[in-house]
């Protein structure tokens, strides 16, 4: 099976939802433009950003970290750091941490770690030992704490470090799941929170970009492996625990099964990401009863017409 690309090597991988068989040097090839792409389409960075990439160790944050060293060549002005946030999971982190240690040394980025309970007096581990002790309706999964508390960590080391922006290694399967996950649990606002870029725009927070958002999960861990990348490959033990594995389960069926809908599913969300930021946009608060009101208007219609009807 020859590569449709150069025609001439043997095909290592074949994409289901495009029908192209790709040799290993066109795949890496593949992969690279499609992250370059990507950043270019959402206009992900400036020519002399301060970029933080958020290395965890595993796949995809590493192969991040590979990729965006190789376009950063070419922007002199821009300068690459990567951060790990140390949660505080006894026998996992550890070995993660020293991966992303070898891997910043090797592509000679500064890298900083970051501890949950250097930033807030606990660790992972106390945290589940705390919320197990909590009646069940109040308690939330391991990855929901850590979760919470590794965005704040990760905004924290972002302004200690004063970058422009902030790295997520999220792959497509990552962010569809999210999505998924998100409706789940009813925070369908949060779609625009999720996706190429962050849609929370308003300065409070670092901007977070996902270059790999559009590179599917198999092809992130081809990458990595092809590449001879070293990342971790231990589960975290709460990992099990996650809704997301049965929504993991449940999308990889579907994409069997309909190749191309993770892709499609992902346009979707960013188009309905989009039309909230835009309705928040056009759309103030009414001064008078708080109810939406055009953005320009400091009232609505409604209470404009009582108003002027002199009911007010
Ligand atoms: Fe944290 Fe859950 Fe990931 Fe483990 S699997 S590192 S608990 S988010
Ligand atoms: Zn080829
Ligand atoms: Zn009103």
């Amino acid at each position: 099976m020859k590569c449709s690309f150069c025609g001439q090597n043997e095909a290592v991988l074949v994409r289901a939802y495009s029908g192209e068989k790709l040799c290993k040097k066109c795949f890496l090839k593949a992969v690279e433009d499609r992250v370059r792409t990507t950043i270019a389409e959402y206009g992900m960075f400036a020519f002399d950003d301060r970029i933080l990439v958020a290395v965890s160790g595993g796949k995809d944050s590493i192969g991040v970290l590979h990729v965006l060293v190789g376009i950063e060549r070419r922007f002199p002005k821009a300068r690459l750091l990567a951060v790990s946030i140390d949660e505080g999971i006894r026998g996992y982190r550890d070995e993660a941490l020293r991966i992303a240690v070898e891997n910043c040394k090797l592509l000679g980025v500064e890298h900083s770690v970051l501890s949950f309970d250097s930033l807030f007096g606990v660790t992972l581990d106390e945290v589940v030992q705390k919320a197990r002790k909590l009646p069940s309706a109040k308690r939330l999964g391991s990855c929901a704490y850590c979760g919470v508390l590794r965005r704040r960590a990760l905004d924290l080391a972002a302004k200690k470090l004063k970058v422009d922006v902030l790295v997520l290694g999220h792959n497509l399967d990552d962010v569809v799941q999210t999505y998924l996950l998100n409706i789940v649990h009813g925070d369908v606002w949060r779609v625009r929170h999720f996706g190429a870029v962050s849609m929370d725009s308003d300065g409070r927070f670092v901007r977070r970009v996902r270059p790999f958002c559009l590179v599917p999960e198999r092809e992130t861990a081809f990458y990595a492996y092809l590449k001879n990348v070293k990342f971790q490959s231990v589960a975290c033990p709460y990992a099990g625990e996650a809704l997301r594995n049965d929504a993991r389960y449940w999308l990889n069926r579907l994409e069997q099964r309909h190749a191309g809908s993770l892709f499609a599913v992902f346009r979707s969300f960013e188009k309905i990401g989009k039309a909230m930021v835009q309705q928040e946009r056009e759309f103030g608060v009414c001064k008078r009863c708080g109810e939406p009101c055009p953005a320009a208007e400091d009232a609505c219609v409604a209470c404009k017409s009582l108003e002027k009807l002199g009911v007010f």
